[in-house]
């Protein structure tokens, strides 16, 4: 059994947690919370609550909240820890790991040279193989890295041009926005083509990203100049082949992320999450070696199997059994 603890439990993390446990080789040492809020008091029914230190105890006792320890306890429990705590701590947090010699993830808020690489299950697992330190990319740029990744294997890529629509917050924030606006990024390329880069073997990358008054998921619009020519089909069976791939067309009614959604939800998986990346057969168009296309990527839910399976990579398991596991015990079935 590998033993995780989960440090930070938020959007990522609680949902990190839920899918560590489904797994038969896995077993959840603990989770960290910093704050003794109903998030906290639904974690204990499931998991061992942590704290990050000494002084917080008191606080999550005066709630009724039953501490097993500190970060530095669950440490000592744990093979790996991942951190999901707010965009930035990880650098900080990677010292007191690196004290504990305890192996860790990162999420895709952390800056990529944080660990020894990082990580997209399909792309690059092996790259992390046995590592200590790895990092997730965003949820952004773990759909490009999944969608282009059987492109770029089955044909090469000459370009590549991204339009990134992005939600502007996750549906349990009442603080960011915008509300009433698009809010294009300031720098060209964003910097999500940098992230690609990382976890793709890619050089001409082009992003635009836009912020928009949503909450349900990101849009994606891709153009891909291709090496080689392809049909629609071609693209269509190199997709086909990877179950975190899902197709989906308007004639069904998948007229937008609210359709999408919905769907999710009707699947009865965890939290109504879907772990798939939706690409709109519609909208796949193939002319003079430019391929086309449109997708749209759940946010809070596309980095978890991956999150699964670079825990298996740090600790030494085969590419193809961990993410058969993920998949099966995930109910993502293609
Ligand atoms: P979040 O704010 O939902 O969760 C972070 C949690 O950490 C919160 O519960 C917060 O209370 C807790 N925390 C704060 N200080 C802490 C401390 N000292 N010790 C332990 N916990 C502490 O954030 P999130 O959206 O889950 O993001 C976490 C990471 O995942 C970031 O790097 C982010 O960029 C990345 N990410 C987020 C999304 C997304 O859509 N939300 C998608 C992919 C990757």
């Amino acid at each position: 059994m590998i033993k995780v603890g989960i440090n930070g439990y938020g959007t990522i993390g609680k949902r990190v947690a839920y899918a560590a446990s489904m797994q038969d080789d896995i077993h959840v040492s603990g989770i960290v919370k910093n704050t003794p809020d109903y998030m906290a008091y639904l974690a204990s029914r499931s998991f061992n609550i942590y704290v990050p230190d000494d002084d917080k105890i008191k606080e999550f006792e005066d709630h009724g909240i039953k501490v097993k320890g500190t970060l530095n306890d669950l440490m000592e429990s744990s093979d790996i820890i991942v951190d999901a705590t707010p965009e930035g701590m990880g650098m900080e947090n990677i010292k007191i790991y690196k004290k504990k010699g305890v192996k860790a993830i990162f999420q895709g808020g952390e800056k990529s040279n944080i660990g020894d690489a990082s990580f997209n299950a399909y792309s690059n697992y092996n790259e992390s193989f046995k590592r200590e330190y790895t990092r997730v990319v965003s949820c952004n740029t773990t759909a490009l890295a999944r969608t282009l990744y059987p492109i770029l294997n089955d044909y090469g890529i000459e370009n590549l041009n991204v339009t990134l629509i992005r939600r502007a917050t996750d549906p349990n924030d009442n603080k960011k926005g915008p509300i009433n606006a698009i809010e294009p990024s300031m720098s060209f390329p964003s910097h999500h083509a940098d992230d690609l880069k990382t976890v793709l073997n890619l050089n001409n990358v082009y992003t635009v990203a836009l912020k928009a008054p949503t909450t349900l998921m990101h849009v994606h619009s891709i153009e891909v100049l291709l090496k080689d020519d392809a049909k629609i089909d071609d693209i269509m069976e190199s997709w086909l082949k990877y179950n975190r791939i899902l197709l989906i067309e308007g004639k069904d009614n998948f007229k937008s992320t609210a359709q999408i959604m919905d769907m999710a939800r009707e699947l009865r998986r965890d939290r109504g999450d879907l772990y798939e990346i939706a690409i709109w057969r519609d909208s796949v168009k193939v002319i003079d070696k430019r391929l086309y296309y449109v997708q749209a990527v759940h946010q809070e839910s596309d980095v978890i199997p991956e999150n699964i399976d670079a825990i298996r990579s740090l600790s030494g398991i085969d590419k193809n059994e961990s993410i058969e596991k993920t998949d099966k015990s995930l109910m993502i079935s293609g």
